[in-house]
């Protein structure tokens, strides 16, 4: 059976153009459903297609800069992005948060707030991951340090009038931008 990805238009990364036989039994009758389920002909299982919950974190000194960091690895290697990153398995979103903060820029966080999410296609080695990022602001003293490590190479500051919304990775995280200082900005 021919996989149905004809009628949308899938990247080829799209898991329907790459998925070429069943992961349990081999079998080639493993078809797509056109939205989110695989379905096996030959041994009946069905496999889901699910977002990726993820974090990005608005840090926001007391004097309203706020922190950007330049992308270490693919995807959109080098271009500007929030910290954050994938919610772990078994994992809170509030730990991812604070993880993922400390992973990167050796800030430990206690307080947050959520203020909304965007989805997004995230295409690595080949493959699309949907995500869904969700957006947290976090505030930091004027004096906290930061320590840029893990999978940012350097840490910017900048007011978030000055942000060249050319050099953000992800549509998702222009949304949580611009969303932040529709929010937050008078
Ligand atoms: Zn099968």
């Amino acid at each position: 059976m021919k996989l149905d990805s004809t009628k949308k238009n899938f990247k080829p990364s799209h898991l329907s153009n790459v998925f070429r036989y069943c992961p349990k039994c081999g079998s080639k009758d493993f078809s797509f459903n056109g939205e989110k389920v695989f379905s096996c002909l030959t041994c009946g299982l069905e496999y889901y297609m699910n977002p990726a919950p993820a974090v990005a974190v608005i840090l926001q000194y007391t004097d309203g800069h706020i922190v950007l960091a330049h992308r270490k690895h693919e995807p959109r290697k080098g271009m500007l992005d929030l910290p954050g990153g994938f919610v772990d398995m078994n994992e809170r979103v509030e730990d991812t948060v604070k993880r993922e903060i400390w992973e990167e820029l050796a800030v430990k966080i206690d307080k947050m707030e959520f203020i909304g999410s965007f989805p997004n296609e995230y295409v690595f080695n080949g493959i699309s991951y949907f995500t869904c990022d969700m957006a947290f602001v976090c505030e930091i003293a004027n004096d906290t340090v930061l320590n840029a490590a893990d999978d940012i190479t350097d840490a910017v500051v900048i007011r978030p009038e000055d942000i060249d919304y050319n050099q953000i990775c992800f549509p998702s995280i222009v949304n949580i931008l611009k969303l932040y200082c529709v929010k937050f900005l008078k």
